[in-house]
C-alpha cells in the first residue's frame, strides 16, 4: 500500500504525519516535518479512528416529513437532497431577497473550500450573508494586527524561533494542553536559559512550568498590559530609537498609560506589583523577547483593544521585526489562518482584501468573470447573523459547513432557538453533530485524508493536505456539492470541483493582496515543506519572517493605538457572584464532534470538569467529583466539580468541548472585531443535589 505524507486534521500546528491504508485499518505514523519534528499529541495519534468510525455519515439525510423537524431523519439520494436545497434557495430568494440565504463556514475548511464557499455565496447565491466560526476565534487579534501592523499573520515568524527567544510572555495561552508538540520549542529555550511568563487565571500545565505565573481576574488583561507599559516608560526600558524610526502614535499611548500606575493595576487585576515589574524588566533586558497572545486575552468584548495593548508593549520595547523576538497570536483551528484570508468572512474577499474596497472588488470580480457591481456588500458578523435567523430581514435558509454552532456559539440556547426558526437548515459534516441533529438536510462530506487541499498553519506556512484514500462510495467533497448546487442555480460555469484548479484560481484572486499566494504552487509546497505567504511570484522565496524592513502600512511604520481598560460586559453581582471562563482540555478539540467519538480520548477524559477553588467549593458545600450546576443570565449547565487551588477563588473554569459551557457565555460583542465575550461572564454555582432550578 502507498504511504502518503499529510497533516493532522485538528489544530493550527498542522503536524506532519504519514498515512498508509492497510487492511483493516489505516496506519498513522508521525512524520519529521519542520513544525512538529516527529511529535504528535494524543489527538493526532488517534486521528485515523475517525476514518472508519461507526458513527460516520455515509449517505445524505432528509426529514421523513419535509418541514417537520420532529420527524426522524431518513436516508436519501444526492439528487433528492440537492433538489430540495436548490428549490428552497430559489423559493426563499424569490420571496425574501438574495440575502435570505446564507452560509456559515469554518476554520477547519481547506483554503480551496473556504475560498469556494465565499465565492459560492457571492456568485451563486448573490448573497451578503456569510461568516464563519473563526469570528469566534481569531478575529480580535487579527483586527488589532491589521490596524497596527497592516497585516494579520498569526505568527510573523516560524514557530521554531520561539526556541531562540530568551524571554517569552504568553498571555491567555496554554500550548502544553492545546498543542503539546509546540512545547519542544519552549522547552529548548528554557534549557538554554530562557524565562517564560504565563498570564492566566488558572495555573495550567503551561503556567506550572513557567518562571512566573501572573494570575489576573478574567477581563483585566488590558489593564495588565497598560500597567506594564507604564512601568516600561517610568523605568526607561522602552526603545526610543525604534519608536522614533519605525512607529507612529506613541504619544497617545504614553499619555493613556500614565493612569495605570502599578498599585492601581494590582488592585484592578490582582497581580502583585513585584511580578509586573519583573515581567517588564525581563522583556526589556533579557532578550530577545516575544509576546504571544491567544484566546484567553482575545475572546472578550474588549478583545481587540486587549491584543492591541500587548502589541503596543511589544512595539515600545522594540521587539517586532527583530530576530527571535516580536508579537504573535497563536492560531487555534486547523486552517484558522488560511480560513480568515480568502473570503468566508462577511467583509472580505480573497487575499485578505476588503469587500468594501472598489479596487479589491474590481480585481476579484475580474478573476471570477463577473461585473464588480454584482458583488454584494459586506454582511453581518457570525453572531449577529445567527441572532437574526428566521426573523424579518434575517437568513431563512442556512448552509453550515465544518461548524457545530449548536455547541460552539455563545448563548447557545438562543442560537438553537434561532436555528429552529429557519425555513431550511442544511449541515455538511462527517458525523451527526448537535447542529446536524437540528437540520432538515444533512450532507455526508469527505474527511481530511480523503481529499486534496491546502491548509495554512499558525506560522503562515501553506501546506498540502493530501488524499491518502478515497471517501466512502456515497460521500462527496464540499467542492463537489458546491459545484453541483451552483449548477442547479444556473451558475455552474463559475465553479469547479477540482481542488488544484480552485487553488490556481485562488492564487490569481489573491495576487497583489495582503495574503498573496500567487507564487505558491502544489509542487513548491511539496518540495519546500510548505511556503510562507506573502509569496507574490513563483521565484519568490516566500516570507518566513515579516517586518524585518518595514510594515505594510501606508506610512511603512507600525501604528500604536491608544487603548483603555473597560470592564467586562457583565460583572459579578449578588445573584451571579463569580466569573466564568471557558477553554480547552488536552484530549478534546473544539466542539468535540470528532474527538468525543475517539475511544482513547474519551477514556482519558469522559466528561467536562468545572474547575473550582477549594475555598469557593467549601462555601457552597461542594466536594471534588460532585455534580454542580452553573447558572448565568442565559442558561444553566451541569458539570462535575474538579477542585484545584490552581484557579482563582472568584473564578470558575468550564471546558467548551461539550454542550453546556456556551449555554452560559455572553454574546456581547467586541465593537471592532465582533468577537463574543466567551472568556468572562457572571455565574452562580450550587451543588446539583440542592437544586437551584433555573
Ligand atoms: Fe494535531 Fe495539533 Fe496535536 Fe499536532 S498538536 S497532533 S496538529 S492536534
Amino acid at each position: 500500500m502507498t504511504a502518503t505524507d499529510t497533516h493532522c486534521p485538528y489544530c493550527a500546528m498542522q503536524c506532519g504525519m504519514t498515512l498508509t491504508p492497510e487492511i483493516p485499518r489505516v496506519k498513522l505514523e508521525p512524520r519529521d516535518f519542520p513544525v512538529n519534528k516527529g511529535g504528535l499529541c494524543a489527538k493526532g495519534f488517534t486521528a485515523a479512528d475517525l476514518l472508519d468510525h461507526p458513527d460516520r455519515l455515509l449517505t445524505p439525510l432528509v426529514r421523513k416529513e419535509p418541514g417537520d423537524r420532529t420527524s426522524p431523519l431518513r436516508e436519501a439520494g444526492w439528487d433528492e437532497a440537492l433538489t430540495l436545497i436548490a428549490e428552497a434557495i430559489t423559493r426563499s430568494q424569490r420571496e425574501y431577497g438574495p440575502d435570505s440565504v446564507g452560509a456559515f463556514g469554518g476554520g477547519g475548511l481547506t483554503n480551496e473550500k473556504a475560498y469556494t464557499l465565499g465565492k459560492f455565496v457571492r456568485v451563486a447565491l448573490r448573497s451578503a450573508s456569510i461568516d464563519y466560526n473563526g469570528r469566534f476565534c481569531m478575529s480580535s487579534a487579527a483586527t488589532a494586527a491589521n490596524r497596527s501592523l497592516g497585516v494579520d499573520r498569526g505568527l510573523p515568524f516560524p514557530l521554531g524561533d520561539v526556541a531562540g527567544a530568551r524571554t517569552v510572555l504568553l498571555v491567555g495561552a496554554n500550548p502544553a494542553e492545546a498543542m503539546p508538540p509546540s512545547m519542544q520549542y519552549l522547552d529548548a529555550g528554557r534549557s538554554a536559559g530562557a524565562k517564560h511568563i504565563v498570564v492566566d487565571p488558572r495555573r495550567t500545565t503551561t503556567a506550572g512550568g513557567a518562571h512566573l505565573h501572573l494570575q489576573p481576574l478574567p477581563g483585566t488583561d488590558l489593564a495588565l498590559a497598560n500597567g506594564m507599559m507604564h512601568i516600561a516608560i517610568r523605568e526607561a526600558l522602552i526603545d526610543e530609537a525604534y519608536i522614533r524610526d519605525r512607529t507612529s502614535g506613541f504619544d497617545g499611548v504614553r499619555a493613556a498609560t500614565n493612569a495605570y500606575w502599578p498599585q492601581r493595576v494590582e488592585r484592578m487585576t490582582g497581580v502583585p506589583e513585584a511580578k509586573l515589574r519583573e515581567t517588564v524588566r525581563l522583556l526589556a533586558t533579557h532578550g530577545p523577547s516575544m509576546i504571544l497572545t491567544a484566546r484567553g486575552a482575545e475572546q472578550h468584548s474588549n478583545g481587540t483593544d486587549t491584543a492591541q495593548a500587548f502589541l503596543n508593549l511589544a512595539l515600545a520595547l522594540g521587539l517586532v521585526g527583530r530576530p527571535y523576538a516580536g508579537y504573535g497570536t497563536i492560531t487555534g483551528q486547523g486552517n484558522g489562518q488560511g480560513g480568515r484570508e480568502h473570503g468566508q468572512k462577511a467583509d472580505q474577499l480573497p487575499g485578505y482584501r476588503r469587500l468594501d474596497d472598489p479596487a479589491a472588488r474590481a480585481h476579484v470580480a475580474a478573476v471570477w468573470g463577473i461585473d464588480p457591481d454584482e458583488l454584494p456588500r459586506p454582511g453581518l458578523s457570525a453572531y449577529e447573523m445567527l441572532d437574526r435567523l428566521g426573523t424579518e430581514g434575517g437568513v431563512r435558509v442556512l448552509l453550515v459547513l465544518a461548524s457545530n454552532i449548536a455547541v460552539s456559539a455563545p448563548h447557545s440556547n438562543r442560537v438553537i432557538d434561532r436555528l429552529g426558526a429557519l425555513d431550511l437548515l442544511v449541515v455538511s459534516d462527517i458525523f451527526r453533530s448537535e447542529t446536524a441533529e437540528l437540520a432538515d438536510v444533512v450532507l455526508p462530506t469527505a474527511q481530511w485524508a480523503e481529499e486534496e487541499g491546502t491548509m495554512t498553519n499558525l506560522e503562515g506556512r501553506v501546506l498540502r493536505r493530501k488524499r491518502a484514500l478515497p471517501p466512502p462510495p456515497d460521500v462527496r467533497t464540499d467542492l463537489e456539492v458546491m459545484a453541483d448546487l451552483a449548477g442547479r442555480l444556473g451558475r455552474g460555469r463559475f465553479f469547479t470541483d477540482d481542488p488544484r484548479a480552485v487553488f490556481d484560481e485562488l492564487r490569481r484572486a489573491s495576487a497583489g493582496g495582503i495574503a498573496d499566494y500567487s507564487g505558491i504552487t502544489y509542487e513548491r509546497i511539496e518540495a519546500e515543506d510548505g511556503v510562507f505567504w506573502p509569496c507574490p511570484a513563483t521565484d519568490h522565496p516566500g516570507t518566513p519572517r515579516m517586518f524585518t524592513d518595514g510594515f505594510p502600512t501606508a506610512s511603512g511604520r507600525a501604528k500604536f493605538v491608544r487603548v483603555e481598560h473597560r470592564d467586562p460586559a457583565e460583572l459579578p453581582d449578588r445573584e451571579f457572584p463569580y466569573v466564568l471562563t471557558t477553554g480547552r482540555n488536552m484530549q478534546q478539540y473544539q466542539s468535540g464532534n470528532q474527538t468525543r467519538r475517539v475511544k482513547a480520548l474519551n477514556v482519558a477524559l469522559p466528561e467536562p470538569r468545572a474547575e473550582i477553588h477549594p475555598d469557593l467549593a467549601r462555601r457552597h458545600g461542594i466536594a471534588d467529583g460532585d455534580l454542580v450546576q452553573l447558572r448565568s443570565r442565559r442558561g444553566a449547565a451541569v458539570l462535575r466539580a474538579r477542585l484545584t487551588d490552581g484557579i482563582r477563588p472568584d473564578t470558575v473554569f468550564a471546558p467548551f468541548h461539550w454542550p453546556g459551557a456556551n449555554a452560559l457565555t455572553n454574546p456581547a460583542l467586541d465593537p471592532h472585531s465582533k468577537m463574543p465575550a466567551f472568556k468572562a461572564c457572571a455565574v452562580a454555582i450550587a451543588p446539583l443535589e440542592k437544586g437551584t432550578g433555573f
